[in-house]
């Protein structure tokens, strides 16, 4: 393994926010008036504060508009559905965004459901997923589509290649193997039920990993010269012992890093793989809204 096998994501995120930076500047000039991006927080997650505070730095630094609603986690279901409502309707929102996960006693298909699909910039509506499942244009959610712009980015064509989704969510295993298929690879989605999963890993040109359970791919499942792209962050303890008797923790993936780098042609860092991604195409994806919204042409792939 050289440095060369390590994908960088900061750095091609740093790249693609300077792009939407460029393009957002244009849209300013051309619309009158900024891109914009509605966050809407409920309830105290500390997680989920740290996640809207950098949406709204980043949306802010892209030079977008970034509007944040903060609602007590105590917050009734129609109170929240209303400012969906409002949002849909202001001329100044291109995107709009509720932080998951919401308090247990809101029902997030319900509010998911209620955001205009237009401005579905996480692409959850089901709207956005049937256009993805059928290869229409949508808003596509935003870790698999860094993840696809990655391994594009590293691979070039994709078509013809054995590719390995682990993990089935909406949010993330999904709508990645929807995205690879559309690629032409061949796309096999595997879950907590499948059968020998080392044996399926090992098949694949291609390993997304999305489970949620650190270091669990290894080396000995990968096929030499494969791209593993590792989405998972799990907190585990810190490896010094003295720090970890304190409490301290640090992140890994799903993905045993030590011995599947060795093997593996190309491999996203936890972090700094994936994770800086997310926001860059959720910023990328506000900015293709807007265009839209205001009836402003974007040249295809422009970004
Ligand atoms: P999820 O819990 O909704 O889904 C996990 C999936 O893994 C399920 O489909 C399940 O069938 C599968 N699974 C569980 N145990 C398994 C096993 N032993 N073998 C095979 N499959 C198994 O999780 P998610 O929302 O898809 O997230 C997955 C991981 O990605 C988490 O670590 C999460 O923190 C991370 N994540 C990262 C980003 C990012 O920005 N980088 C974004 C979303 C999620």
């Amino acid at each position: 393994m050289t440095d060369s096998n390590i994908i960088d994501g900061k750095a091609f995120a740093e790249t693609l926010r300077a792009r939407v930076g460029t393009l957002a500047a244009s849209f300013e000039a051309q619309a009158g008036r900024k891109a914009g991006l509605a966050v809407v927080l409920v309830g105290e997650d500390p997680a989920s504060q740290v996640y809207v505070r950098s949406k709204g730095k980043q949306t802010v630094a892209c030079g977008m508009a970034s509007f944040e609603h903060k609602l007590p986690a105590d917050t009734d279901e129609a109170s929240l559905l209303a400012l969906v409502e409002a949002l849909n309707a202001d001329p100044a929102v291109d995107g709009i965004l509720v932080q998951l996960p919401l308090p247990a006693h809101l029902d997030e298909q319900k509010v998911i459901a209620t955001i205009n699909p237009d401005k579905d910039v996480d692409g959850f509506h089901v709207i956005n997923a049937g256009r993805l499942a059928v290869g229409q244009k949508g808003f596509v959610p935003c870790t698999p589509l860094g993840c696809l712009m990655l391994l594009k980015d590293r691979l070039g064509n994709l078509s013809g290649l054995d590719a390995v989704v682990i993990g089935r969510s909406n949010i993330v295993g999904k709508p990645m193997a929807q995205l690879l298929l559309g690629e032409s690879c061949t796309v096999t989605i595997a879950h907590s039920r499948t059968k020998d999963l080392a044996e399926v890993v090992r098949r694949a040109d291609i390993v997304v990993a999305a489970v949620g359970r650190a270091e669990m791919v290894k080396g000995d499942w990968i096929k030499p010269g494969a791209t593993v792209i590792d989405v998972g962050i799990n907190r585990v303890a810190s490896l010094d012992p003295v720090a970890a008797a304190e409490g301290k923790t640090r992140l890994v993936g799903d993905v045993d890093f030590a011995s599947v780098a060795p093997v593996a042609g190309a491999i996203t860092p936890v972090p700094g793989g994936v994770g800086p991604m997310t926001i860059a195409v959720l910023l990328r994806n506000t900015l293709v809204a807007a265009h839209a919204n205001a009836g402003i042409a974007l040249a295809e792939g422009a970004i």
